[in-house]
């Protein structure tokens, strides 16, 4: 595989950071995931958007141009011949001996990699996920997009070796969101809920697209928190991920979601979602 590395595309084994980069050494580093499906980028600019803000949150310059950026996110994808994955973007604050305080004008350390993997129609997708609830352990500003996962790396292997696929996580009685996904539920009176943005999540894009979706087909539309209870309550469930698309849940912690098998309405979103990505007209 051919990765980018502060400014050079070279095979993966000849990419090198140092061993002072703040992302290695503090987490102090933004990434950014971007599905492609067909050859196609799905939702780049709200990802792009996403990593200007993020990093502007923590005063990291962005390494390159914006138009740099494509260019490097197109020219993976054809050195690579990657027709359906993701393409991973972080940049960490720099390198500069070990110390909390950070010096000024550090130069920001830009890598980059595609991963192929099948992204639709993926057993996940046609079958459902079970998700564990666990506390949200995290800090405070989830709505920035940090390399600081270790919540999420920690709640995640805990929900597989106790027999769930993900977790949910959860704060002052309210479901935050997946662990590198959205929530959402849907009610008895087919109504789609999810979190609205704050910083107690990411502004998920994929999140984003089904909404303007949910618009676009004239379903309702609640964005409110809710609880464990509720949820297991819904007639329906799913998260959405650039990675995972939208993704049926058919169990929350030990209930069962409606029948047990993926909704009539998460389906139809899943379609709509598909269709949109690829860019063909609704049916
Ligand atoms: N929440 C968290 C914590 C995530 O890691 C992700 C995946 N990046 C999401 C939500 C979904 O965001 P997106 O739809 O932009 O991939």
């Amino acid at each position: 595989r051919i990765v980018y590395c502060n400014g050079v595309f070279t095979p993966e084994e000849d990419a090198r950071i140092s061993i002072f980069d703040r992302g290695f050494l503090f987490g102090d580093a933004i990434y950014e995931v971007t599905a492609v499906l067909a050859g196609r980028l799905i939702d780049n600019d709200l990802h792009l958007d996403r990593l200007e803000r993020s990093l502007a949150a923590l005063s990291i310059p962005m390494p390159v141009s914006r138009a740099e950026l494509e260019q490097i996110q197109a020219e993976l994808m054809a050195r690579n011949e990657l027709a359906e994955g993701i393409i991973y973007l972080q940049v960490s604050r720099g390198e500069a001996d070990r110390d909390f305080l950070y010096p000024e004008g550090l130069k920001p350390n830009f890598v980059a990699f595609t991963q192929a993997k099948k992204l639709a129609d993926t057993p996940a997708q046609r079958n459902g996920i079970s998700v564990d609830l666990t506390e949200d352990l995290r800090w405070a500003r989830r709505d920035i997009k940090t390399a600081m996962l270790l919540g999420q790396v920690l709640a995640k292997r805990q929900a597989r070796t106790d027999g769930y696929d993900d977790v949910w996580m959860v704060q002052d009685g309210l479901v935050t969101e997946g662990s590198s996904s959205t929530a959402f539920i849907i009610t008895a009176d087919n109504r789609v809920v999810t979190r609205p943005n704050s910083r107690s999540t990411l502004p998920g894009c994929t999140r984003h697209a089904v909404l303007r979706l949910c618009q676009t087909h004239g379903l309702r539309l609640d964005e409110r928190a809710f609880s464990p209870a509720e949820a297991q309550a819904a007639v329906e469930a799913f998260v959405t991920s650039a990675s995972s698309f939208v993704t049926p849940v058919v169990r929350i912690g030990d209930v069962a979601i409606g029948d047990g098998r993926p909704g009539p309405l998460t389906r139809r979103l899943q379609s709509y979602y598909i269709e949109a990505a690829l860019g063909s007209v609704p049916a």
